[in-house]
């Protein structure tokens, strides 16, 4: 992932994280899934039939709100010629403020993945797990279900499998037949296994080299014992494959629902995968911070000043994090600075120290968006960190969300 892509995937995270706590009153929040291939008009047609329907509502509240938010959509629909090129999603309704308050709303989102069928939904809650499943990073496997008889080859696209290859063998039983003799029907049962394991590995490798590299997570390959260790340990793979296999899993079939049971039987090491990754990050920020002359900076000072400076090798932002940088300036001279302040925590009483007039907050930028643009534009590599794992907590808890390994120690 680059950093922009990594910076879109927080972004859209913590609109959803928004939208998941927005509730309603009653049964009066709408979404609305449209894909790019959908006619408005057949949209609108849908919403007005809806409106007329919401008539028999019993609750006037209720009922009015309803038809209020389709109005609402009606009314943002007639914008649009034609869905944008991803479709998008409509949220409308009456929203709880607290202290009684509330305000009718409406929230247009265009996601980062195509949507693929149309959905009108009305409920308490936003529906939001078409979505939320975009999150599921679109990482490629290599799938390789094989024994000594049979072997298919697939791709892991996201959470669809394909099936792309079966390949079959004339490997002998065990049982010879009458007239060979018992060493010579080995020696010929163990040639044909060796051949036909390289086929399985040349028509693999064929398929998984063709998958653009920096997609392609790594192999799984499942059979019975002992078949696939073998296979493994026979490296048949292409040698750059050989060193993506992320492990061996026992599965009983070798056609395409093999391929099924193999991601099944693989799920808990695939979840694993950005974990470890993210714990072998931290794991190397932990060394450094104990060890002497440690290239490591945190707290969101000791970053921004390491930054500036061009020292910071990659920086790790907790996904928890949620800061505004606030541009603070005296209503009366030029005094001005920046403060890094919790998000929504924008009240603010204080005095010019140079004039002692008031000072306010002119503007705010969200902490991610303007380090993670930094970084861009220096060439610094950006990791977010997940709260999930004891280090991860650690980065959030401890180090205030924002740590860096260093290229070198500026000394500040
Ligand atoms: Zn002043």
């Amino acid at each position: 992932m680059t950093i922009s892509q990594a910076h879109k995937r927080y972004e859209f995270k913590r609109q959803l994280e928004e939208m998941r706590r927005k509730t309603g009153k009653g049964t009066e929040l709408i979404s609305l899934y449209i894909p790019y291939d959908k006619l408005i008009s057949d949209v609108t047609a849908q919403l007005r039939a809806e409106h007329g329907q919401a008539a028999n509502i019993k609750s006037k509240s209720t009922r009015t709100n309803v038809q209020s938010a389709l109005e609402s959509v009606l009314a943002r629909l007639s914008y649009y010629n034609k869905p944008p090129e991803r479709g998008f999603v409509i949220f409308c309704g009456k929203l709880e403020l607290g202290g009684h308050r509330t305000t009718l709303d409406t929230i247009i989102i265009e996601p980062p993945e195509p949507i693929t069928s149309y959905k009108y939904h009305c409920d308490s809650s936003f529906y939001l797990e078409p979505l939320e499943y975009m999150l599921v990073e679109q990482k490629t496997f290599g799938l390789l279900a094989v024994d000594r008889r049979e072997a298919t080859v697939g791709l892991l696209r996201g959470k669809v499998i394909e099936a792309r290859k079966r390949m079959t063998s004339t490997v002998p039983g065990k049982q010879r037949q009458g007239g060979q003799s018992a060493k010579r029907f080995q020696q010929l049962r163990l040639i044909a296994i060796h051949d036909f394991y390289k086929k399985i590995g040349n028509g693999a490798s064929e398929i998984f080299l063709s998958v653009d590299h920096k997609d392609f997570e790594g192999v799984l390959i499942g059979g019975p014992s002992p078949t696939k260790e073998e296979f493994f340990e026979g490296e048949f793979l292409h040698h750059e494959l050989q060193k993506k296999i992320i492990g061996l899993f026992d599965v009983a079939y070798t056609d395409e629902s093999g391929l099924h049971e193999l991601v099944d039987a693989a799920s808990d090491a695939l979840q694993d995968l950005d974990v470890i990754k993210q714990k072998k990050i931290m794991q190397r920020f932990m060394q450094e911070l104990v060890s002497d002359g440690g290239l490591v900076a945190y707290g969101d000072q000791q970053v921004r000043e390491n930054l500036a400076m061009g020292a910071v090798g990659t920086l790790l932002i907790s996904e928890d994090l949620r800061q505004v940088r606030a541009d603070i300036r005296c209503q009366n001279c030029d005094y001005t600075r920046k403060d890094t302040r919790e998000y929504g925590s924008y009240d603010f009483e204080e005095k010019c120290p140079l004039c002692s007039s008031d000072l306010k907050i002119v503007d705010t930028v969200d902490v991610v968006d303007e380090l993670t643009e930094l970084c861009d534009q220096m060439g610094t590599g950006v990791e977010f960190i997940s709260t999930d794992f004891e280090e991860g907590d650690q980065l959030m808890r401890a180090f205030g969300g924002i740590a860096a390994i260093l290229r070198y120690n500026a000394g500040v």
